[in-house]
């Protein structure tokens, strides 16, 4: 993981080009997402590297849909990620689409042919994989290699213009069968499908592959550096060549490593089976790893940019700790979440010397380590309060700064309080807490002359609010799903959400809305769910106080 380490390869490579001068000293990325599914965490890290470089470099940056695939493509998820990209905190140049340069594209094949270098195939996909040969053993050529340019055209154009079935003919490059890449291989770069595409509609029977759009449409947007993950290094010479052949605009692929993340999975395909077979609630169910699902949660685009960054590129795959993630929206939420009180498990506590049917207005800070400390906000205080029902026992061991028969503590933003006495149920579970209050220790001016270890929260009972809290655990009970034996979806954590019903919150959280980020003092930070409304309020856990991962760090 880098960190503050001096420039990336990715910088050095640029600084370097723009110091030669290369295309004018112009930077140009992409960001080319196939709106197939909803953006995830890895995306994220990508739009950071690509967005981050140009702004690095004076650039800019296009948001470019790779949407050569008609069956898997949808309109919701184009909008979704350009919801997503924005959110981050990007503005892109310009928005294209991969279909838009389906003319020029054709005539990027009907080149080829022209000069000797693409073929019609009527071959099936069986019979041309069992010619591919392997690494290791040529591939042999396919009775079709050597139809004449005039018949390729005419099939060409007669498969543009639907005359055959899906799956009859394909058109390929002619590169060859006994290259060691076998991408280098005549690789397919046109193929039948008559599908009804989200923007083309039926324009279209013949579609592109991803391999001859893909470098083509960096060349037509004159993309100076086109970056991408590991798995396309491979693909690079087929870039190039296509360039070299068509003699287009000469962008330059680069790769660094995909990000992995413990307790999840990070790929669209199993992300959407997570999602149509029901073990999460939708794209944005906030124990995905969706950018979607973790704006619901209450994760900031400031702490998942600064994820990325901290996380830095690399070109070697690893597998980045979920803990690190947190720790960087902890120390964001830290600065800028209000500091609220809600009781998660109630007990009913009572101030017996509080005057009955009295209400006082208190005063609470909202946020110590925010700069102007955010302001404060009125807290209603009475005789009956709801506290944690964790925080009383009835045999406290000597270290338990709580309340137990006899002790002490202090209610946060309120007075020293001391318990007298309590009742349980037949059950022997604790019904009710009675307590006498020390009118002089009211915070702020303490003038009681005792001191309590302890502080705890509280909720006074006839101003509570009713809220639903949802606390969610890591979706997959191992690290690294994909890499277990079997199917991933075995590893799924059966107890991942945690939904409680009667949870009371202090009365401002009355107009809480999603965006507003707020940290339950002692219970972790918390923001209200897209599902709250005024009349029920429902609160996600973003994450926990306890830092686990730093601790850990500190333990190597
Ligand atoms: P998935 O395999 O999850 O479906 P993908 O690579 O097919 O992802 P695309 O929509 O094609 O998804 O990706 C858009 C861009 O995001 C590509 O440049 C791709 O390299 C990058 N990207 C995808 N996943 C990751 C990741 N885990 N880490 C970094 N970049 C990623
Ligand atoms: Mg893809």
């Amino acid at each position: 993981m880098s960190t503050e380490k001096g420039p990336n390869f990715l910088e050095e490579i640029i600084e370097e080009d723009v110091k030669n001068g290369k295309h004018g000293g112009r930077v140009l990325t992409r960001f080319p997402p196939e709106p197939n599914g909803y953006l995830h965490i890895g995306h994220a890290k990508s739009i950071c590297v690509n967005f981050g470089l140009a702004q690095q470099f004076n650039g800019k940056t296009n948001l470019r849909f790779d949407d050569t695939n008609p069956e898997k493509e949808e309109t919701e998820y184009v909008d979704s990620i350009q919801a997503d990209v924005k959110w981050l905190g990007f503005e892109w140049a310009n928005v294209f689409y991969a279909s838009d340069y389906f003319d020029q594209i054709y005539d990027f094949a009907v080149k080829l042919i022209n000069n000797g270098l693409a073929y019609v195939d009527d071959s099936t996909a069986e019979q041309i994989a069992a010619l591919k040969g392997t690494p290791t053993e040529a591939g042999k050529p396919s009775p079709f290699r050597d139809r004449s340019i005039a018949e390729n055209l005419d099939l060409f154009t007669r498969m543009k213009n639907g005359e055959f079935k899906d799956g009859e003919k394909v058109l390929r490059a002619k590169i060859d069968m006994s290259s060691p890449n076998m991408h280098m291989r005549d690789p397919i770069i046109y193929r039948i499908k008559h599908a009804h595409h989200h923007r083309t509609g039926d324009k279209w029977c013949i579609y592109p592959m991803y391999d001859f759009a893909h470098g083509q449409s960096d060349s037509i947007e004159k993309i100076t550096h086109s970056i991408c993950t590991l798995e396309f290094e491979v693909h690079k010479p087929l870039y190039e060549w296509f360039i070299e052949q068509l003699e287009i605009f000469p962008s330059k692929q680069y790769e660094f490593a995909r990000l992995n993340l413990t307790y999840t999975v990070m790929s669209k395909r199993k992300l959407l089976q997570l999602v149509n077979e029901k073990h999460v609630s939708g794209w944005d169910d906030p124990r995905m790893p969706t950018i979607s699902a973790y704006r619901r949660r209450g994760f900031t685009p400031e702490s998942i940019r600064n994820f990325a960054t901290r996380v830095g590129v690399a070109r070697r795959e690893n597998i980045i700790d979920v803990g690190f993630l947190e720790f960087c929206v902890r120390e964001d939420l830290n600065k800028r979440a209000n500091r609220v009180m809600a009781v998660l498990d109630p007990v009913k506590l009572i101030i017996t010397n509080y005057p009955e049917g009295q209400t006082e207005i208190l005063t609470g800070e909202n946020n110590p380590e925010a700069e102007d400390h955010g302001g404060t906000r009125e807290l209603p205080f009475s005789r009956e309060l709801w506290i944690e029902r964790e925080d009383f026992m009835e045999n406290a061991p000597k270290k338990f700064f709580r309340l137990g028969p006899g002790l002490s503590v202090r209610l946060k933003h309120a007075y020293i309080i001391k318990c007298e006495d309590f009742k349980k149920d037949a059950d022997g579970n604790i019904t009710e807490i009675h307590c006498s209050y020390i009118p002089e220790s009211k915070s702020g001016s303490d003038t009681s002359g005792i001191n309590v270890k302890g502080t705890i929260h509280w909720v006074s009972v006839p101003h509570a609010i009713t809220a639903e809290v949802r606390l969610y655990d890591r979706l997959f009970k191992v690290e690294d799903p994909s890499s277990e034996e079997g199917d991933f979806k075995e590893y799924i954590n059966a107890d991942s959400l945690q939904v409680i019903n009667n949870a009371f919150v202090e009365p401002s959280l009355k107009s809480a809305k999603p965006g507003d980020l707020f940290q339950f003092i002692r219970k972790g930070y918390f923001c209200p769910d897209t599902d709250s409304t005024s009349d029920h309020l429902v609160f996600n856990r973003t994450v926990t106080l306890k830092d686990t991962w730093a601790k850990e760090q500190k333990k190597d």
